[in-house]
């Protein structure tokens, strides 16, 4: 029975645990669960990248200058 440090905690878990005991993370032989965790980092990212592209370009563009039309008034005097 040999020791092995844990990937994401760096624990030492028995490498006859299939799990971690400290975290949960399966040590060996499920690779899914690592599949699972890049999918969120990919969605996090799919959604993230949007929201900080349109923050810098709300930055960029602060408040728009009024436009030169005005909305009510109308020069043409019937
Ligand atoms: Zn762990």
């Amino acid at each position: 029975m040999a020791l092995e440090p844990c990937k994401v905690c760096g624990s030492l878990t028995s490498t006859e645990e299939e799990i971690c005991i400290i975290c949960g993370y399966p040590a060996k032989g499920r690779p899914k669960s690592l599949w699972l965790k890049w999918m969120a980092l990919i969605l996090a990212m799919l959604i993230g990248l949007p929201l900080v592209i349109g923050l810098i370009q709300t930055i960029r563009t602060p408040t728009q200058p009024q436009p030169l039309e005005l909305p009510t008034t109308k020069t043409s005097d019937a």
